[in-house]
């Protein structure tokens, strides 16, 4: 069933009340089953492309109110810059350099590969599928369009959506491991999705379940429903994003209606950074600089709203170096399953944030450019060892950089001001982070450059 209110009462005037009259409901439902999770995750959505991080015409009223009532992260990563690496990583919680879903020729996964994710990879779906979960994948995959590497083979009992980016032609619609409509009518994809993620959420309302929930937009080529197409002052792009906002808000709104909300954690995020190329069909990555297929802040820090009504305290603003990868931590430890100890896993979980239990130390943060280390993050530094831009007369070329760039991303988010001479001992130990870094990594067995050619 499709939920239409374009009138809602404001979600954060809901998420206060609730937050303020106590969490007596929530924490007997939270005694009675472990809770669901949602995420829901854009496709090239920029830094700067939401009302609340800043864009001054793109109407995004329901994420807005999402932030509102929950928490809003300032420094948080998708862990690649396009979109094969950041699924992986996402999905698994480990960098996608240790899974292989990286590579130097080919960035992604394309139309005309023959492998993906290995069947080795443990994904959220698969950890919470052993633990009574009902899962499903709705939207965008990107991690293999072959059987043997889709949505069902990684745990998730029910996949619709394109296998790959919308770009790629033909875009094949699927339901499960069936192909029903080649090519996918763009135009109306979110609404459909929304229409899907809808019906899951009621199908699976009597059993936690987990809502994978991966859009095509605002991925080039740009498309939006009739209802909201030429309606943004942003041009198409904005259509594509406020139509995304709608989407959002009526799951939040069917979460409600069905008395879920207390006991969901939805998290909302994006893939990577705007794709700054396709000009002003791209995004914005606001005061950052630069955007996708690059590891300036641009290409990776993407934005992050948490929200789960009477656990998270309404109207957060919370600055913790997060990542997509911890994602999968969080929903490992909320649904009480143990993280897995036959491999590294490089997310930690965010709980003690969200419920702003006690700040997390500062971990390194790994910029990889495909398979290639660029940059580390360690507390407010950022050293780059190689940079690349997407734009002007080097766009593309790795550039090295000896003695390194640093950056206080705290004090210069848009890496403006090169301060290395000045730090070299920081310089120091963010090498030394690298070196216990590599020094202890697996890379996947063959890389997506490789793999193509076998
Ligand atoms: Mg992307």
């Amino acid at each position: 069933m499709m939920i239409y209110a374009d009138r809602l009462k404001p979600l954060w005037i809901i998420a206060i009340s609730i937050f303020v009259l106590g969490s007596c409901s929530s924490a007997a439902v939270g005694e009675q089953r472990p809770p669901n999770m949602v995420i829901i995750f854009a496709d090239d959505l920029g830094y700067g492309d939401l009302g609340c991080y800043g864009h001054p015409t793109i109407r995004t009223p329901q994420i807005d109110g999402m932030a509102a009532a929950g928490m809003k992260f300032t420094q948080f990563y998708a862990v690649s810059s396009v979109c094969t690496p950041s699924r992986a990583a996402l999905l698994t919680g480990r960098y996608p350099i240790r899974s292989g879903m990286v590579g130097n020729r080919r960035g992604v996964l394309l139309a005309d590969s023959t492998l993906g994710l290995p069947p080795e990879e443990i994904t959220i779906a698969t950890a919470l599928k052993g633990q009574g979960y009902a899962t499903a994948c709705i939207g965008k995959w990107h991690l293999g369009h072959r059987p043997a590497y889709l949505p069902t083979r990684h745990g998730f009992d029910y996949y619709y959506g394109i296998p790959y980016s919308n770009d790629m032609v033909p875009t094949p619609l699927m339901r499960n491991e069936e192909v029903i409509e080649e090519p996918a009518v763009q135009e109306t994809l979110t609404a459909r999705y929304t229409d899907e993620a809808i019906q899951f959420i009621e199908r699976s309302k009597d059993r936690p379940f987990f809502l994978y929930f991966a859009h095509t937009f605002p991925h080039v080529p740009l498309f939006a429903s009739p209802r909201f197409k030429d309606q943004s002052r942003r041009g198409s792009y904005g259509d594509v994003v406020e139509e995304l906002d709608w989407s959002v808000g009526q799951v939040l709104r069917c979460l409600s209606e069905l008395g879920l909300a207390e006991n969901t954690l939805v998290c909302f995020t994006s893939d990577n950074g705007p794709w700054l190329q396709y000009e002003l069909k791209g995004g914005s990555s606001g005061l950052l600089h630069e955007g996708k297929m690059t590891t300036w802040e641009g290409g990776m820090r993407v934005p992050a709203v948490a929200w789960w009504p009477g656990k998270i305290k309404p109207g957060e603003v919370n600055l913790t170096v997060a990542n997509t990868m911890d994602l999968f931590s969080t929903a490992l430890s909320l649904a009480g399953v143990d993280l897995p100890t036959d491999r590294v896993i490089d997310g930690r979980d965010l709980s003690p944030v969200l419920f702003g239990r006690e700040e997390l130390e500062d971990q390194p943060f790994f910029y990889y450019r495909n398979a290639i280390l660029s940059a580390v993050r360690k507390g407010p530094w950022k050293m780059y060892l190689i940079t690349v831009d997407s734009l002007g007369g080097q766009a593309g070329k790795l550039i090295e950089h000896n003695p390194p760039l640093l950056y206080h991303l705290e004090h210069d988010p848009s890496e403006t001001f090169n301060v290395s001479a000045a730090h070299p001992e920081v310089l120091a130990a963010l090498h030394k982070e690298i070196a216990e870094h590599q020094a202890n990594l697996v890379p996947g067995t063959f890389m997506l450059d490789e793999r193509e050619t076998q």
